[in-house]
């Protein structure tokens, strides 16, 4: 059977190639969507640590960080009903839930605001979708279920250091640096 640390280490390798070979988004997109269903297809490489929910908010862990910066791999993990503000990224992401589900609220841009569209769809283990400026970029998520549930997430950049837009408390746009929850990097 295949070490499960194999498993990481062989998407962080294929990851590595395909930002190095890669001359748009969309081949990034298309391709890694491919490889993030692959990685989120088993559990098991997953430390169990990751499973024992601790924090009082949605929490972000930074997995693994390219040494310049072109990609991060974050696993949030949400406790029962938890979501985040309505945001955007600013550069590309894939989102892959690795167990339980995810609840995205769709939003849009109308004259400067992010405007809920009506739309809203789950996303269950083993599902990969993405996120970007040039095919939809803010959106909310929460977690819908009773339990916990988890997601592996890649973005186009050290995710936890950009600086990037939602809406406030105030439904005013503010700035905002996600940073990681926990301090350690997790290396397998
Ligand atoms: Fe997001």
């Amino acid at each position: 059977m295949e070490d499960k640390f194999d498993t990481l280490s062989k998407f962080i390798t294929n990851m590595t190639i395909l930002v190095g070979r890669a001359q748009k988004e969309s081949e990034i997109i298309a391709d890694g969507k491919t490889l993030l269903e692959s990685l989120v297809s088993d559990i098991r490489w997953l430390p169990h640590e990751f499973s024992c929910y601790k924090f009082k908010s949605y929490s972000q862990h930074l997995i693994y960080l390219d040494p310049n910066e072109r990609f991060s791999i974050v696993c949030f993990v949400w406790g029962a009903g938890q979501e985040t503000s309505v945001h955007n990224h600013t550069v590309w992401g894939l989102v892959g839930v690795i167990k339980g589900e995810e609840l995205c609220d769709e939003f849009e841009i109308i004259d400067g605001f992010p405007i809920y569209t009506g739309r809203s769809h789950k996303m269950t283990a083993g599902q990969v979708e993405a996120v970007s400026p040039t095919i939809g970029d803010w959106h909310r998520v929460s977690n819908p279920t009773n339990d916990i549930s988890i997601s592996i997430r890649v973005y186009g950049a050290n995710i936890g250091t950009i600086v990037r837009k939602q809406i406030d408390n105030n439904q005013s746009i503010e700035e905002f640096i996600s940073g990681y929850s926990s301090e350690r990097l997790f290396i397998f």
